[in-house]
């Protein structure tokens, strides 16, 4: 493997399709750790994709809609290189009151036939929603998300009705709400975190530290085949337990991966065998 292997990207120029201002981003870490050089490509409606704001429900994974993105990218600029990010935010599964969040980017190799990607836990995310009939009962709520840096939306509770996005200021947030109020049968106005990454400053420094660790990729060469973009392709086999020697919850460590050639080596160092507390059988 080779480390920062120089030249994996020479020449190249991916093109990003972005309406929120993701460029500032994702090409600085890919300039300085890839040597990749990213630029926005204009006159592509990510928004048609789908959107955060719920008006345009998204296709498919969340790998689908960020290779579909990068694929608009390349034609409208007439490339052979396209990048795009996709994240997904929502209630946290298993835990109450909490969110959760996903980033990923996806880079698209015509010139190559290769497609890679990254894809991470955004921490701590700011996704938040409260309803309310006017501006005083919200205070706690924008306290908790760091409005105005974080702006909201703003829509009625019930029978639909329009809404307002990008709103980081308190006049034309009360406005909108009183107006979505007034729209709602019961009186509510829903006002939600923007989960566009220019409204969303939490979001936008994820998406950084994932371009970060991308470019990481984008740099390692496979030791088998040459392509760029070695790194982390799935969890290793489950782990048997000291104990009993059974199946446990435990991994061992990563397995690293080629989606070039398919080549694939354990990585990080792996431990033999789980702790029996992580034994279905011995700590039930
Ligand atoms: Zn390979
Ligand atoms: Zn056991």
């Amino acid at each position: 493997m080779s480390e920062g292997a120089p030249g994996l990207w020479a020449g190249r120029v991916a093109r990003l399709a972005t309406m929120h201002g993701k460029e500032a981003a994702i090409a600085p870490p890919l300039a300085r750790l890839a040597g990749l050089e990213v630029r926005r490509a204009t006159g592509v409606d990510t928004d048609a994709l789908g959107t955060f704001t719920g008006e345009v429900p998204r296709a498919g994974t969340l790998h689908e809609a960020a290779e579909a993105k990068a694929r608009l990218a390349m034609r409208a600029a007439g490339s052979d290189l396209g990048l795009a990010s996709e994240g997904a935010y929502g209630p946290h599964p298993q835990i109450p009151f909490l969110a959760s969040g996903v980033e990923t980017l996806v880079l698209v190799d015509e010139a190559r036939g290769l497609v890679l990607r990254e894809t991470m836990e955004a921490r701590r995310p700011v996704y938040d929603q409260v309803e309310a009939a006017g501006l005083a009962a919200l205070e706690p709520f924008l306290a908790r998300i760091g409005f105005p840096q974080q702006g909201v939306v703003v829509r009625p509770n019930r029978g639909g009705g329009s809404q307002r996005k990008g709103l980081r200021a308190r006049a034309p947030l009360a406005r909108a709400v009183e107006a979505a109020a007034a729209a709602s049968p019961d009186g509510l106005a829903v006002v939600e975190t923007d989960m566009r990454a220019h409204m969303n400053p939490t979001r936008m420094a994820a998406i950084a530290q994932l371009a970060e660790r991308f470019a990481t990729r984008l740099a390692r060469a496979c030791p088998s085949c040459g392509a760029p973009g070695w790194g982390v392709a799935r969890p290793g086999p489950p782990l048997p337990c000291a104990w009993c020697g059974g199946e446990t919850l435990a991994r061992g460590g990563m397995v690293w991966g080629c989606a070039a050639c398919g080549e694939e080596a354990a990585q990080d160092e792996a431990r033999a065998i789980a702790d029996p507390g992580q034994c279905p059988a011995c700590n039930p």
